[in-house]
């Protein structure tokens, strides 16, 4: 760790720091650089960033590497894959797990499960417990909605994903492959405390106003936890565009790829709200460089619960996973 002393910093405030740092036991070099002095400390154990920070006589902190340890691209050579039961995410293929936003009905899982299994997509998703911003609203269909969403997905062969909101539903989630951390719970620290020793893959999304240097603090909580199967996702953050639901941020793909080993997915739907946006939108996803891409799908979006208007009916997904691959083949031969 290097500590940057200010140019104006006073000899008493410098010997202050010292006698600090000295008596916490630190061992420390002193360097001058360019008119000011370096505080170059060694050892596993140093004092925490902001103890130094306080110090009148600190500019700054460098040479520390991203606070996200584990999750930083440099953390080990390669990426990241995870398997989340028969499909591979980050292997270099293009996953798209699809479903609709919210269970409602066996019918309506029994028809979008077979759409998405016809559309060649390897994941089912179906939230059953919905973050809902007015509680007025549908809710989910809680542990039913988990039992038709479990049960489709074992008579395709796909796959689930579904949402959690809290570490108490964990038990009710024993047969889901993959688990969703909504954007609005990105930083429920405790559930995701719990999901770093739940043995299980985790989808991580973006939330609405997070960096993403947050994100992937969040994505830390996780795997310091000893759970190194996380898969980020991109879902649009809020910005002042009214014409669409959420302003989708692809180029927080490339910039992830530098930033971590993590795999990342896109979703168009959240990231647009509008069903018309999101074949154009996860083209452009394919195109950024992404792992993946996660559809809301519904047989009949007028009559959706929740989120209709993103929603793509049956045909409309075929017609998207069709243009997606046709980039994905293009950019094999780039
Ligand atoms: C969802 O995937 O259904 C969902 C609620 O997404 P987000 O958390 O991104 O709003
Ligand atoms: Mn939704």
């Amino acid at each position: 760790m290097i500590v940057v002393c200010k140019y104006t910093a006073a000899d008493e405030e410098l010997q202050a720091l010292q006698n600090w740092l000295s008596a916490k036991g630190v061992s420390f070099r002193s360097e001058e650089n360019a008119g000011r002095k370096l505080l170059l400390l060694e050892g596993e154990k140093l004092p925490e960033e902001d103890a130094i920070l306080a110090f009148a006589a600190v500019e700054e902190i460098s040479g520390n590497g991203p606070a996200y340890k584990l999750a930083d691209r440099n953390a080990k050579p390669g990426r990241s894959t995870v398997k989340v039961g028969s499909a591979t995410i980050g292997d270099g293929g293009f996953t798209v797990i699809a479903g609709p936003c919210t269970v409602e009905s066996a019918g309506q899982m029994e028809t979008v499960a077979a759409a998405v299994k016809n559309a060649g997509c390897t994941i089912l998703r179906g939230g059953a417990f919905k973050p809902r911003t007015s509680p007025y609203t549908f809710q989910g269909m809680g542990a039913e909605g988990i039992s038709l969403l479990v049960s489709e997905g074992k008579k395709t062969g796909l796959p689930v994903v579904a949402e959690i909101m809290s570490a108490a539903q964990l038990p009710l989630f024993d047969e889901v492959d993959m688990l969703q951390v909504g954007a609005r719970n990105m930083q429920n620290f405790d559930l995701l405390k719990a999901l770093g020793k739940c043995g299980k893959p985790v989808l991580l999304k973006r939330g609405h106003a997070a960096t993403l240097k947050e994100l992937l603090l969040s994505a830390e909580y996780i795997l310091s936890g000893g759970n190194e199967q996380v898969v980020l996702c991109e879902r649009g953050i809020r910005t002042f565009e009214g014409a669409t639901r959420n302003t989708l941020d692809l180029s927080a793909v490339p910039a992830l790829r530098e930033m971590t080993h993590l795999p990342i997915l896109v979703d168009p739907s959240h990231g647009t709200g509008h069903a018309s946006f999101v074949k154009p939108m996860a083209m452009a996803a394919a195109a950024a460089g992404a792992d993946g891409i996660m559809l809301e799908v519904h047989p009949s979006p007028v009559d959706a619960k929740c989120d209709g208007m993103q929603a793509l009916d049956c045909a409309a997904l075929a017609d998207t996973v069709r243009a997606v691959r046709a980039i994905t083949d293009t950019l094999k031969s780039l």
